[in-house]
């Protein structure tokens, strides 16, 4: 059995998952509508991880024999003023995600569930590897300036990118 208080954060941070999944698809939806393609795609990625992320904490809640609980969904911005103004602001995101995550290790680890706390190891290396991603195309971003070649080659590459199921 999970204590309470364990429950209640990992719901919450359930939420935020799910808060995240329709943040980056209101970012896909955006720049879908402004034609660009590659980095719609990139983004619409990025809903399916978060979501992935939602459903593996909701699928150790379940294996604790702790209850999921949804809650709604607060709502997300709908338009960003240039591509990288929607990286900045999803690097951003994910450095609070990173804080929520750390906050939860610590209570697992302050109430010794070390099941718990072993979970969390996975999500904590996640988010590494989604902040990391996220700088680079930021410096990208960066190199590229207003060039307009160097846009549409970043969205071109931005358009490879698949769905792989991260492994939580
Ligand atoms: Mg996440």
């Amino acid at each position: 059995m999970l204590l309470k208080k364990i429950e209640d954060a990992l719901n919450e941070q359930v939420n935020a998952e799910m808060w995240s999944a329709y943040l980056y698809l209101s970012m896909s939806l955006h720049f879908e509508h402004e034609g660009r393609t590659g980095i719609a795609n990139w983004f619409r990625i990025q809903f399916q991880e978060e979501q992935a992320h939602a459903l593996a904490l909701m699928a150790y809640l379940n294996a604790r024999d702790a209850k999921v609980v949804l809650q709604p969904i607060a709502g997300v911005p709908d338009s960003w003023d240039s591509v990288k103004d929607a990286f900045v602001a999803t690097l951003e995101h994910e450095q609070k995600v990173t804080a929520l995550i750390n906050n939860l290790y610590a209570l697992a680890e302050e109430e010794k569930d070390f099941a718990t706390r072993q979970k969390l190891n996975t999500f904590i290396a996640e988010q590494v590897e989604e902040e990391e991603t996220v700088r680079q195309i930021i410096d990208d971003l960066n190199l590229i300036g207003t060039d307009g070649t160097g846009l549409y080659q970043l969205d071109r590459q931005l358009a490879t990118r698949t769905f792989v199921a991260p492994q939580l």
